[in-house]
C-alpha cells in the first residue's frame, strides 16, 4: 500500500516523498491509520523499522497548523532526541510547524528562547524537561500527543520514575503512542497506566535480527581480539564501521589503538562532553570518521544511513542488545554485516544470545588470527571458508555433522 492511501495530508505527504521514502514500512503501514484515528498505540518494533515516522506523521497531522506547544515526544538519550526532532523537522518542512528539542549537556539559553518563540512539538530528555517545568519555562497542560519512545532503554537509564512524573503533568484525554523494542512485565505495567484501549502491534519478533544483516562470531582469545579487530578491518571494505564495546574506558583504548594504526575513528560514550558527542556523531555520518567506537547507551537508536558493518569487540551483557547493536547496520532495507569476537568465557553469553533469538549464528574464521579451542563450540576447522575481502564466507557455512 502506498503512502497516498494511508490517509496522510497533502503538506505531509510531500515530506514523505521529499524524504525518499517509497512505501510504507509494516510499523507504519500499521501504527499511521489507529493513530491518525486519535487511539492510543503501544508497539513493539525493532530500532530500524521506521518507527520515528510511524509515530510522526499522525502526530503532526493532528496538530495540523502551529499553534502552541501540544505534542511531547521523550526520548531516553540526547543523540536520539536530536535525531527524532531532526527527522520531525523534515517530515514536517512542507507545513508551518515548529519543532524543537529540549536535552541536557548543553546551555538553556538557546532552549528557553525557542520554547519562548513558541513551539509545537518538543522532542525531549526527561531530566532537562523536568529541569524545565521547574523553573517554569514551559507546561505541559496543553498536551494532545504524548509520545514514549525507546521505553525499555529509558527504564535502562534509570528514567521511569521521572518519566512517570512527567506523563502525570499531561492532561489525561491526550493520544499516546508507546514505542519499545521489548515489553518486559514491568514495562507492560507501565504502558497499562499510561494508555487507554490501545491499539497494540508487534513488528516482527523483537528477538529477531533483521533478515538485512549477515551476522557471524569470531571465537578467539580474549587477549587475541585486538588484532583481530585490526585484521578484521584490514581485510574488510567498509565504508562505515560502528565497533561497540563494554565500557567506557575499552572504547576509548580501542579508538586509541585504531587510531595509531591510521584508522580514522570517532569515540562516542557517556563520559565525552555534548559537543564532542556531536562532532563525533556529526563526523560519522559526514564520512570523515570511517569508524566509531561506542557504547551500548550512547549509540542505542542512532540512525546513521549506510552503517556498513557493526563489529562487537565485547559480547553483548544481555541477549536483546545482540539485536539492538546489530540493527544499527541492515536499516531500512539496506544490507549490512556484523561481527561479534567472542572470548572463550564469553561463549555461555553467545549461548544465551543463541537461545534468545532462536537461531545458531555462524561461526566465522579469518586465517591465522582466531583459533578455536578444541572442543569449543566453534568453527568447523575443515573445509576452512577463504575469508573474502568483506568478512563473507565464500562458500556456504555449515556445522559439521555430528553423531
Ligand atoms: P527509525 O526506525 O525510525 O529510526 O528509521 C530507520 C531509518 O529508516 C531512517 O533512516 C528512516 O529515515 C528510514 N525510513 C523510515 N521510513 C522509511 C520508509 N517508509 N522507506 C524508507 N526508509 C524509511
Amino acid at each position: 500500500m502506498p503512502f497516498t492511501k494511508l490517509g496522510l495530508s497533502k503538506p505531509l505527504l510531500e515530506g514523505v516523498q521529499a524524504m525518499g521514502y517509497g512505501e510504507p514500512t509494516p510499523v507504519q503501514l500499521r501504527a499511521i491509520p489507529p493513530a491518525l484515528e486519535g487511539r492510543d498505540v503501544i508497539a513493539s518494533a525493532q530500532t530500524g523499522t521506521g518507527k520515528t515516522a510511524a509515530f510522526a506523521l499522525p502526530a503532526l497531522q493532528r496538530l495540523g497548523h502551529h499553534g502552541k506547544l501540544r505534542c511531547l515526544v521523550l526520548e531516553p538519550t540526547r543523540e536520539l532526541a536530536m535525531q527524532v526532532e531532526t527527522s520531525m523537522r523534515d517530515l514536517a518542512r512542507f507545513t508551518d510547524l515548529k519543532v524543537s528539542s529540549v536535552f541536557g549537556g548543553v546551555g538553556y539559553g538557546k532552549q528557553r528562547s525557542a520554547l519562548r518563540d513558541g513551539i509545537d512539538v518538543l522532542v525531549a530528555t526527561p531530566g532537562r524537561l523536568e529541569d524545565h517545568l521547574q523553573q517554569g519555562t514551559l507546561k505541559l497542560d496543553q498536551i494532545e500527543v504524548l509520545v514514549l519512545d525507546e521505553v525499555d532503554r529509558m527504564l535502562d537509564v534509570g528514567f521511569l520514575q521521572p518519566m512517570k512524573r512527567i506523563i502525570a503533568k499531561c492532561p489525561k484525554d491526550r493520544q499516546t503512542l508507546f514505542f519499545s523494542a521489548t515489553l518486559p512485565p514491568e514495562i507492560a505495567q507501565l504502558a497499562a497506566w499510561a494508555l487507554r484501549d490501545p491499539i497494540r502491534i508487534e513488528i516482527g519478533a523483537s528477538r529477531s535480527v533483521t533478515s538485512t544483516v549477515k551476522h557471524g562470531v569470531y571465537v578467539t582469545d580474549q587477549g587475541g581480539k585486538y588484532g583481530l579487530l585490526l585484521a578484521l578491518l584490514e581485510a574488510t571494505e567498509y565504508d562505515s564501521v560502528l565497533i561497540f564495546s563494554r565500557t567506557k574506558h575499552g572504547a576509548d583504548r580501542i579508538a586509541k589503538r585504531l587510531r595509531a594504526s591510521n584508522h580514522s575513528v570517532a569515540v562516542l560514550h557517556a563520559n565525552r562532553s555534548q559537543n564532542q558527542r556531536i562532532e563525533a556523531l556529526e563526523g560519522f555520518k559526514s564520512g570523515r570518521y570511517g569508524v566509531m567506537v561506542a557504547t551500548d547507551i550512547a549509540a542505542r537508536g542512532i540512525d546513521v544511513a549506510g552503517v556498513s558493518h557493526v563489529i562487537n569487540y565485547d559480547i553483548p551483557q544481555h541477549p536483546e542488545d545482540y539485536v539492538h547493536r546489530i540493527g544499527r547496520t541492515g536499516r531500512a532495507q539496506r544490507s549490512g554485516d556484523a561481527f561479534t569476537l567472542v572470548a572463550h568465557d564469553e561463549l555461555k553469553k553467545l549461548a544465551a544470545i543463541e537461545r534468545f533469538i532462536g537461531q545458531k549464528i555462524d561461526r566465522l574464521h579469518l586465517e591465522g588470527k582466531n583459533v578455536p579451542k578444541q572442543g569449543d563450540d566453534a568453527a568447523p576447522r575443515a573445509p576452512k571458508p577463504e575469508p573474502r575481502l568483506d568478512g563473507r564466507p565464500s562458500r556456504p557455512r555449515r556445522r559439521p555433522f555430528r553423531r
